[in-house]
Parts: C-alpha cells; structure tokens; sequence
C-alpha cells in the first residue's frame, strides 16, 4: 500500500472526537496492508518503528528536522522557523510549505528509510538521509513521517484501540481477549498482528512467552486491611513490599535483557544485577523482582529518593559502585523452555528458591505462609517499623496474569490519617491558563483524568493548580503546548472544557484529602448521577516518565479507594 494513503488515514484519526469511529477506521485501515505490511502499519501508528522495549530512537531534535525541511524545499531557515513559531508543530510546518506532490512512495519504502534515519550513527548522515525522503513526499505525508521522526506522532492511539482493530481483522470484536493474550505474552504488537494476518486464529492460540520478549506485568489490587485481605485470599503468602524498581530480568545464552514496569530496556543501567543474573547456571530464564540501593554497612534500605538515582545512563558505574542494587527476586515465569505463568503461584516460588541462592546482588523477597489476619497484622507492623511501604498479598493457586491488576496479588500500604491513603496516578487532559500571579505563565491548573480500560477512555476527575514549582509549571506548558489539540481527543471523556486540551500522554502522581462526589467530573459517572472528583489535590510529582496513560489508577480504583474511605471513617 502506499504511505499517502496511511497518511490520509492519519489525518482522519487525528479529526475524529469519537473512540468507536477510531477503531473502525483503524481497522479500515488494517485491512489494506498486506501481510509484509502489517507489522510495520502497527509500529507506525503507535509513532515508533519497533516495539518500544527495543529502544530504538531517532535522534532528531525539532531543530534538526526543521533544518533538514529547509534545505529539502529550498525555503530559509529563518522563515521556516517563523512558521514553525505558529504553529508548534512540525508536522503542521511541512503541511504548510510542501505543495507538490509526492513521488508515491509505498509504506514500506517509507518505513526502511525511516529505519536507515533511526540507525544512522551521525548527526550529518541523519540529515542527508531525512532531506532525501522529504524531497520524495508531499506535505501530508511529510507531516506524519516528521512527526513521527520527533516522537510526537500525537495520536494518542492507545494499544486497546490496536488491539480492538487487530479483534475486527480476525472478524469480529470478541477476539479481543484473544489478541491481548497474545500481547500480554510478548508486548509486541507489531508481531501480533503480523502472526493474525499469516496464521490467523491458530496463531494467536499457539503463542508462547520467550526471553527478549518481555511479558506484561502482573499486577496488584488494594485492600484496606489485614480482615480484608484474609477474606479475600484465604490462606496466603504475604511479602514485604519494597520500594524500588520493578525489574523483569531474562536470561538466554550469555544475553541478559532487563526491563522496567514500563517495559523500556535498562540493561546497561543495572550492571550489577546484570552480572549476577548473567552468572546463573542457566540458559534461559524470566524471572521479576524489586531492585533497590541497600547501606551495604547497615543492611538498612535507603529512601526511593536514593535508588531512584540509579536510573541514568550516564556515569552508571560510579553509582553502581556508590549504590549497590539488590533484587528482591519474587516470582519466576519462564525457565529452560517451559511456561511458569500458567504454574499456581507457590510452585513458582518453590522452583524460584532452588534457582536462586541469596548472596550479594540476588535474595529472595521475604515471604510467610499466613492464615489468620492476626498474622497478617504482625507481618504488617513489622514492615512498616522497618521502613518498608506495606505488604503484599498473594493467592497460593493463583497463575501469573500477565498484563492484568486482579486481587491474585494485592497490596496493603500504611494509611495516613487526613489524608487518603495512597496517590493517584493522573493523566493530563488539558491546562488552563490560570488566574491572578499565575495568568503571566500561561498555565495555572491542569485538566486531569484517570483511566477505564472498559471503554479505552480517560474520564475526568479533578482540576490539579498545587505541587507545581513556578519553573515547573514554565517546563509543564512547554510540553504540554508541543501536544495541544484543536478539539478534545477522542478518547477522553469530559464535561469540563478547558483552555488548552492536549493528547492524554502524561502521568503526574497527585495527592488529595478525599475522594468525593461532583456532577462535575466523569470518572465514575453513571447515567446522571454524580462522577467522583478530588478534595485538595496536589501534584506530588513532576511527569512520571515510567507510566503510560493506560498505567494511571484506573476508574474502578478510585471506586475502592472511595469505599474504603468510607469504611475508615466509620471506624474512627
Ligand atoms: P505502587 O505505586 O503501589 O507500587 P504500582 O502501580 O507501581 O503501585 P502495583 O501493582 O499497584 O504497582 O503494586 C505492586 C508493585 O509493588 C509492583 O509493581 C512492584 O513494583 C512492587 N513490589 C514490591 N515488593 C513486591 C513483592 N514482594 N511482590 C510483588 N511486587 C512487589
């Protein structure tokens, strides 16, 4: 197929306000790629070109792409630049100067020279060969190959969407579960789609977890207290809850892949964990624990505040050396060819106790077999004098649900009073321009919602104007403007409008007093009756660059976090 007609598709999406018109046209446009094609089609409408956890990135500024658009339509810089200045946009900068047609280039000719960009080692070999591909495309075109080179394709097609288009490529929209499974086994959805299109159904049911393929996380529900916990598990295995990195560590041959929560690759950011893992007398292995910086003199752990610091790319050794990680390894998914995900919990963690012998870097995470809330209660107490967060729950029969948040693992965290007991992950739908000594920034509230993975959409819940230092509202605009919206994005769902809507791309974690009711916001809203919305809230961090918007507390979290406010209350 031809990229003008991705391109014209492109354009479509990004008009439409409707999320179900959004999968239709996407499917529309699956349709049309062959099964050479597919693949490629995906990565480019998630605005990458390989599954994000590859790491491939392109490497080129605004600035550059402006230059390399300069030369290739023979306009000067200056004036391109005085465009750009209107617009924000590249994309839109390309629209406006390129006028002649292109020579129809396919989409795959596009995307090997978007590849040959990205892999290009200099600055200069990135130029000649972006000013060579823009010479061959017309101004659409050029406007979503550009974006897509800056890494703001601004879609803001969320991989629910993907996979509910790949459901209607099989036939019909009930596939879904079957396509997420797939996706849940390997978090590339390039590959799904490709393996839909060549083998169909049977293709799908036949895949299977692999090391260099990581798996999405499993992950945990809250519950209010130790009663609850016990009414919810039965008798069950309970864990220290540590405070550090997620990591998914695997090993095949002498290659060691280690992947964040998120799935990015970190691991050249870890070497200590690396080596040891690397140092296993096995050949394939996936396993997951929590790594964080322990005072080797002490044994004590150090605050988040200090591990965290260990995620650079720059001088790793030196903070290597200053910061020792440990991994906290708590389960096993994959070993020497066979599939541990689907094994009941506990025989994960047998299996996981004779692989790995505590030493430097590797220990197990702390673990009791509990039955009684009693217990559970001490276990608790005891974690919490110690430093540690909370606890962790886990259901002794339970599989490994890859890329789900179910109460086969769940989590109790200290409470404090006056305040709700834990944060919320938060996406930024839009900004106001603010009041008062604000009004000269611009910017003085966001427009924040959070996710419900039912309908794929974000449902406002409150307006955050606190947290924020000045020069951090000033860095905020600024990124928020390189993604602004002429309309609301169709995947978000609110009654407010605020100044500025911007694609939902942003996590900020926010705190708040209480979760109360308001006719104002959609999170949570059926029919006419009220949404919830937040009391006091305060922006407790800048924009978390390890969430996705699909990883923000979800609307049936806020539903719980609001019952379980009620129950404190009534007990105090
Ligand atoms: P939180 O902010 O509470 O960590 P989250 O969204 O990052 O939330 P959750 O599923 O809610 O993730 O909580 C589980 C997280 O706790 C895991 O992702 C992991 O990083 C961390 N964790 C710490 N100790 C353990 C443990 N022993 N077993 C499982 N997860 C653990």
């Amino acid at each position: 197929m031809k990229f003008l007609e991705v391109a014209q598709f492109f354009q479509k999406l990004e008009e439409t306000t409707s999320r179900l018109e959004m999968s239709e046209l996407l499917y529309e446009l699956f349709s049309k790629a062959d099964k050479e094609e597919i693949g490629k089609l995906v990565y480019l409408t998630m605005g990458e070109l390989v599954p994000s956890f590859v790491g491939l990135e392109f490497g080129v500024s605004e600035k550059l792409a402006l230059e390399a658009l300069s030369k290739a339509v023979g306009i000067r810089l200056a004036q391109i630049q005085q465009i750009y200045k209107r617009f924000g946009d590249v994309g839109m900068v390309a629209m406006e100067v390129i006028k002649r047609e292109g020579r129809g280039l396919s989409l795959s000719q596009v995307y090997d020279e978007l590849m040959a960009i990205a892999r290009a080692r200099g600055t200069l070999d990135k130029v000649m060969l972006l000013i060579n591909l823009l010479k061959a495309l017309s101004g659409i075109e050029a406007k979503f190959a550009l974006r897509i080179i800056v890494g703001n394709l601004r879609l803001g097609v969320g991989t629910a969407t993907i996979i509910e288009a790949l459901a209607l490529l099989l036939g019909s929209r009930s596939y879904k579960d079957l396509v997420e499974r797939a996706y849940n086994l390997c978090s590339d959805l390039g590959l799904v789609a490709r393996t839909l299109v060549e083998k169909g159904k049977d293709g799908l049911l036949e895949f299977k977890i692999e090391p260099g393929y990581p798996v999405r996380m499993a992950l945990a529900e809250r519950v209010a207290d130790a009663e609850e916990l016990i009414r919810r598990l039965g008798r069950c295995a309970i864990e220290a809850k540590y405070d550090g990195f997620r990591l998914q560590v695997h090993k095949k041959g002498k290659e060691v892949y280690i992947y964040s929560r998120n799935l990015e690759p970190m691991t050249d950011m870890f070497p200590e964990i690396k080596s040891a893992i690397g140092e296993l007398p096995i050949e394939k292995i996936i396993l997951e624990g929590e790594a964080l910086a322990v005072n080797e003199q002490t044994g004590e752990f150090y605050p988040f505040q200090i591990t965290i610091q260990r995620k650079r790319k720059y001088d790793v050794y030196e903070f290597a050396k200053e910061y020792p990680l440990k991994l906290f390894c708590f389960d096993l998914l994959y070993l020497e060819g066979e599939d541990y995900t689907v094994k009941p919990f506990i025989e994960r963690r047998k299996k996981l106790e004779e692989l790995i012998v505590p030493g430097n870097t590797l220990e197990l995470s702390e673990l009791k077999i509990v039955d009684s809330a009693k217990e559970v209660e001490d276990f608790f107490e005891d974690a919490i004098v110690r430093g540690l967060e909370g606890i962790m729950g886990k259901r002794l029969d339970a599989p490994y649900t890859a890329g789900s948040r179910n109460f086969n693992w769940v989590k109790l965290k200290r409470s404090y009073k006056g305040q709700l007991a834990d944060t919320l992950d938060l996406v930024i739908v839009g900004y106001f321009y603010g009041r008062g000594a604000r009004s000269k920034l611009g910017i003085g509230a966001l427009l924040t919602a959070v996710y419900d993975p039912s309908t794929d959409t974000f449902k406002t819940i409150s307006k955050v104007g606190s947290g924020f230092t000045e020069e951090e509202w000033v860095r905020l605009k600024e990124m928020l403007d390189h993604i602004k919206l002429e309309h609301r994005h169709a995947r978000v769902d609110s009654l407010i409008t605020p100044d500025v809507w911007v694609e939902p791309r942003y996590v900020i974690t926010v705190s708040a007093d209480e979760i109360t009711r308001s006719p104002l916001h959609t999170a949570g809203k059926v029919g006419d009756g009220p949404g919830y919305a937040l009391r006091f809230p305060r922006a407790v961090s800048f924009v978390r660059a390890d969430k996705l918007p699909e990883d923000a507390t979800t609307v049936e979290e806020v539903l719980r976090m609001f019952q379980m406010q009620r129950k404190v209350k009534i007990e105090e």
